[in-house]
């Protein structure tokens, strides 16, 4: 019985054999589309009909660039030619256009059609949606990315604290052993050790919030604020520390800001510890508060050594410091990093104006309170 049922199946009769083709292309879970030369769509199955949208009374007739997306429209072109060419078949990814204009991701083998003669009459193609794997491939690479950059981001880390936190560290243990073995030179010697310690808990704080700020947990808590208030608080610990420069404040009647009054502070004194920093042998920094337009903008002005043009855009990376900085002035480089993502947080802009040897102007605008 079985026998026979089989061997009708190889009748070479025409009819029986294009039903069976035709009934293989329909349940075909791939989209199986042919088109002629000129590129119009002669047939579609219903697998096209599912992944693409278009019911084949919709595309028979129609040219092929209807599921080509624009940036995609040399590939037709390249296709018919490759065929034309000799090409028996070729197999590629790319991307199609679905009848709702949504872009896919598709597995694509090509083939050419022959008519009795053996003359190229079109190309077959059958393609299989492979957008979930496409993306899935995607979010592997983005995590790999991710995991790149927090690996490179441990290293630079620890090289940091390695060179920088070791300096105040032993001068900080040394001023301790000295003042133990000396008690002549004790209240100086423990005022010095005051001063590493000092500066060891600034740049623990300033490393604690680049990694809470890597790790996305960097909040800040905004509240009506009088931009006055921050400012002046900020100018009064810098000076009390920094006796070498005076800080001249000019400023307008209160403006009102809503902001996180203790992290604004914290920007005002980073710009002011480095326009102090930056500025070895003058006396002078100046401090202004303007309205412009419908900001509030603070600016922070030196006369100290300026930023070489080439790196006024590179300050603000993590860990970036200008070349010929590094060689005498000491710092971990995060300072400008944490004012930038937090004048962001504020919906804020900053940005600096600088000339070599002139001085530096560092400028933040932030959005006004009517
Ligand atoms: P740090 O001062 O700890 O190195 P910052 O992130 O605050 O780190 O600054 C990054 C770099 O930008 C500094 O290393 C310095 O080269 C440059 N810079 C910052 N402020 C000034 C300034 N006022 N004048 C000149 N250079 C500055």
């Amino acid at each position: 019985m079985m026998k026979k049922a089989t061997a009708q199946l190889f009748k070479p009769d025409l009819a029986r054999r294009q039903a069976l083709f035709t009934s293989i292309v329909e349940a075909s879970q791939y989209a199986i589309i042919s088109k002629d030369l000129n590129g119009m769509i002669t047939s579609w199955n219903q697998s096209a009909e599912r992944i693409l949208g278009y019911a084949e009374s919709e595309v028979i007739g129609k040219h092929i660039s209807l599921i080509i997306p624009t940036s995609n429209s040399g590939t037709e072109d390249a296709i018919i030619s490759s065929i034309l060419k000799g090409k028996k078949d070729s197999h590629f990814n790319t991307i199609l256009k679905t009848k709702s204009g949504k872009e896919i991701d598709v597995s694509l083998a090509i083939s050419p059609i022959y008519n009795s003669e053996k003359k190229i009459i079109g190309v077959s193609e059958i393609l299989q949606d492979i957008s979930d794997q496409v993306a899935m491939e995607r979010k592997i690479m983005n995590t790999n990315r991710a995991l790149q950059r927090s690996n490179i981001y441990k290293d630079e880390l620890i090289g940091i604290l390695a060179h920088e936190l070791r300096t105040p560290l032993t001068s900080l243990k040394l001023s301790l052993e000295l003042a133990i073995a000396d008690t002549s030179g004790r209240d100086a010697l423990l005022i010095k050790a005051k001063l590493h310690s000092d500066r060891l808990a600034q740049m623990l704080e300033e490393l604690l919030d680049v990694a809470q700020l890597q790790a996305g947990r960097l909040e800040i808590h905004c509240k009506r604020v009088n931009v006055h208030e921050f400012v002046t608080n900020a100018i009064e610990a810098v000076q009390r520390t920094h006796p070498s420069h005076k800080i001249i404040y000019a400023a307008a009647s209160p403006i009102w800001v809503e902001a996180d009054a203790l992290r604004m502070e914290q920007v005002v004194m980073n710009l002011l510890t480095n326009a102090i920093k930056y500025s070895p042998g003058k006396n002078e920094v100046v401090v202004e508060v303007d309205v412009a337009g419908k900001s509030v903008e603070i600016r922070v002005k030196d006369f100290g050594l300026g930023i070489p043009d080439m790196d006024q855009k590179k300050i603000w990376m993590r860990f970036y410091r200008v070349a010929a900085h590094k060689l005498c002035i000491k710092g971990l480089g995060v300072g400008l990093h944490l004012c930038r993502q937090l004048i962001l947080a504020h919906k804020g802009s900053i940005w600096v104006e600088s000339q070599e040897d002139k001085g530096s102007t560092f400028y933040v605008r932030l959005p006004c309170l009517k």
